[in-house]
């Protein structure tokens, strides 16, 4: 694990008119400067009109799931407060990932970025496009551990627990105890 590091400075009121949903953004990398990669995502983030990046977690280096044998990755989450819909918010973040350079050649295919929507307040969302709560995040220990340094409290509008309580259940089901 590569925790412990902070990738860039909060830019506390740098975007404009944000204000509104607390959502949280899950950051990925495997290919390339992965740590310059999520930097820059983030600094990207941060001047996009109508967000505001509140919290930065640490980066997690972990293992790729799923896809052909492949690097590393560097995980990371941020929370945002956002003036924007969740689906603008997603264009927003498809921008920033093809601005990184990311090609898309199959699922779970080694990338330069990626970019997902984990929670939007407490909205639900199931569209063709866009699905929220993200529909693994619960799944995923590279998700929560990051999530949890940043919003421990923040609730799962469809499981009706908290980051940290899903956590722990993640944590109780891969030790094999029952939760
Ligand atoms: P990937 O970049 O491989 O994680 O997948 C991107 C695809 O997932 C896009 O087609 C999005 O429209 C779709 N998608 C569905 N729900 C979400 C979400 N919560 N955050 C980001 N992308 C999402």
């Amino acid at each position: 694990m590569d925790k412990g590091n902070q990738l860039t400075e909060k830019r506390q009121g740098g975007s404009r008119s944000a204000s509104g949903v607390r959502a949280h953004i899950a950051l990925g990398s495997n290919i390339g400067d992965r740590r310059g990669n999520i930097r820059s995502a983030i600094e990207k983030l941060q001047s996009v009109s109508g967000v505001r990046v509140t919290e930065i977690s640490s980066v997690h280096e972990t293992q790729a799931v799923g896809g052909p044998p492949q690097g590393m990755y560097l995980n990371a989450v941020v929370e945002v407060e956002c003036g924007l819909s969740a689906a603008e918010l997603l264009k927003q973040l498809q921008c920033i990932e093809n601005e990184l350079g990311r090609t898309r050649p199959g699922k779970d295919f080694p990338r330069t970025i990626d970019l997902d929507i984990l929670l939007f307040g407490d909205e639900v969302i199931d569209e063709p496009d866009l699905k929220v709560p993200h529909p693994r995040m619960h799944e995923r220990a590279f998700v929560l551990d990051p999530l949890a340094e940043v919003a421990p409290d923040a609730v799962h509008p469809v499981l009706g627990k908290t980051v940290a309580e899903l956590k722990q259940t993640l944590c109780r089901a891969k030790s094999g105890k029952s939760a």
